[in-house]
């Protein structure tokens, strides 16, 4: 039998179910794709951290695999049109890939399901729980977090699993060197992509310094490896799974300390677990600026403020740093995201889904329903019971930055620029102010 495994963001060997049912195949073919530049809300491509965590996190799956005499073939294209030329090619047998979330990519996998003659498995593995644990019907899942929560920290993880020990060879066939990323990480926040590093960073969060005993307090923290664990990156790409990080907090409980900030990283991550799920049933929604309310939203659009958003030259000093931050590092800690989603909603009235845009572009965490879910929260068409939430920009930098250290840090002072305004005929003028 030969075997084809489609890598998603499930970029390691260790408590990978869909990998593992490779194991008695006469041969294993690994592939990923790269992800396709969609064209949306006048942005395409991704950013060059996010290019580049996303390589580093290829670079060194592909060495683990050569070290049990395997490999990863990295290519480019649509699944729709790449994986049923590779499996003809190749002469393939059976294909497996693990669940992601998003209505795009599960629109490719029923297509594939439809399309392939051979057998295709989807795993699940990027979750804590399989919607079989859920003690709700499919069609009653909650709304909102809190009865999510209610309903699930109770339940009980399966253990992660093991990594192969050997895996069945590949065909024969031409694998490529992974072209290096062109942006070299930032020095301010050296985050480096691949199972290794992500491994590395949750032993320092938990059992090193034990950053997590004081978790409670310290999430809010502007700067990356400072307050909160910043698992993100390495949780989005699957470098280490969601179980691995969740029975790495319990182990900590028993051998070290259990308290209100132990459990609260646990909470974090149901959060991740609640946006996973929800986006499964909310689909197409997800994208919609009204979400699954279709709630009328006054916004307009314009595209200097947009612009100005993007680039750290707003009138608000802290969103500045904040922007400034994710397009030099992709990384933003949840508070700055908070920030500055809310300053792009509320201050700038434009529309929510080009703020989720050019997060998708440069977070290196980039997660579909992380990402979307927690706008639609903020813009009050997703799952907030308060109908959104609006920060008072002033308070929140006097609470978390109040000496302006993170602001000076990432150059958020900017000179004030011209007021802009439209006259009766739709014409832009610019007023001195
Ligand atoms: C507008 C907006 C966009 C976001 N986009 C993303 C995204 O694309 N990808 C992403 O992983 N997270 C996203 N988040 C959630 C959150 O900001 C990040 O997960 C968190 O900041 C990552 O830092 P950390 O690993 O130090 O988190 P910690 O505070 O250490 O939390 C541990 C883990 O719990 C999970 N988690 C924590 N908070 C949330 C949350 N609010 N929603 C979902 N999961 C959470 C993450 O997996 C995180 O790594 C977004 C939040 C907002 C407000």
């Amino acid at each position: 039998m030969r075997h084809l495994h489609w890598f998603q963001a499930d970029l390691r060997l260790a408590d990978n179910p869909a990998l593992l049912s490779s194991c008695g195949a006469e041969s294993l073919l690994c592939v990923y794709l790269l992800p396709k530049a969609r064209p949306w809300c006048n942005l395409t491509g991704i950013g060059p951290q996010r290019d580049r965590f996303l390589r580093e996190s290829l670079q060194t799956l592909r060495i683990s695999l050569q070290s049990l005499g395997q490999d990863l073939m990295v290519l480019e294209g649509s699944p729709e049109l790449v994986i049923p030329q590779i499996v003809e090619r190749f002469a393939i047998d059976t294909v497996s890939t693990s669940q992601t979330p998003g209505w795009y990519e599960s629109q490719a996998i029923h297509f594939l399901e439809e399309k392939l003659s051979t057998p295709f498995c989807v795993h699940r593995g990027n979750t804590l729980f399989t919607p079989d644990q859920f003690p709700f019907d499919w069609g009653d899942f909650p709304d909102t977090f809190s009865p999510f929560r209610r309903k699930t920290e109770k339940l009980s993880i399966p253990s992660p699993l093991p990594s192969p020990d050997t895996l069945p060879p590949p065909p024969a066939a031409q694998f490529d060197a992974i072209p290096k990323a062109t942006a070299p990480p930032h020095p301010g926040l050296p985050l480096p992509g691949g199972r290794a590093a992500g491994l590395r960073r949750l032993d320092q969060f938990l059992f090193h310094e034990e950053g997590i005993v004081d978790y409670k307090n310290t999430r809010n923290d502007l700067n990356g490896l400072a307050g909160s664990s910043t698992l993100s990156p390495w949780i989005a790409h699957g470098a280490i799974s969601v179980r691995e990080i969740a029975h790495a907090i319990f182990r900590f409980e028993k051998q070290r300390v259990a308290n209100d900030s132990t459990y609260w990283l646990y909470f974090e991550l149901l959060w991740r677990e609640f946006f996973q799920w929800r986006a499964v049933v909310d689909g197409l929604s997800l994208y919609r600026q009204g979400g699954r309310l279709n709630r009328q939203l006054l916004t307009t659009y314009d595209p200097r403020q947009f612009a100005r958003w993007c680039a750290g030259d707003t009138d608000y000093p802290l969103v500045n740093a904040l922007m400034r931050q994710l397009t030099a590092t992709g990384w933003m800690s949840n508070r700055g995201r908070q920030i500055a989603a809310s300053c792009l909603i509320n201050e700038l009235d434009l529309d929510w889904r080009f703020g989720a845009a050019f997060f998708e572009q440069h977070l290196i965490d980039y997660d579909v329903s992380s990402n979307y879910g927690n706008w639609q929260y903020i813009a009050g068409v997703g799952s907030d019971p308060r109908g959104g939430r609006h920060f008072n920009l002033e308070k929140q930098a006097a609470q978390y930055d109040g000496a302006g250290v993170f602001t000076q840090k990432w150059d958020g002072f900017r000179a004030l620029q011209p007021a802009y305004v439209v006259d009766g005929a739709d014409w832009p003028i610019t007023e001195p102010r």
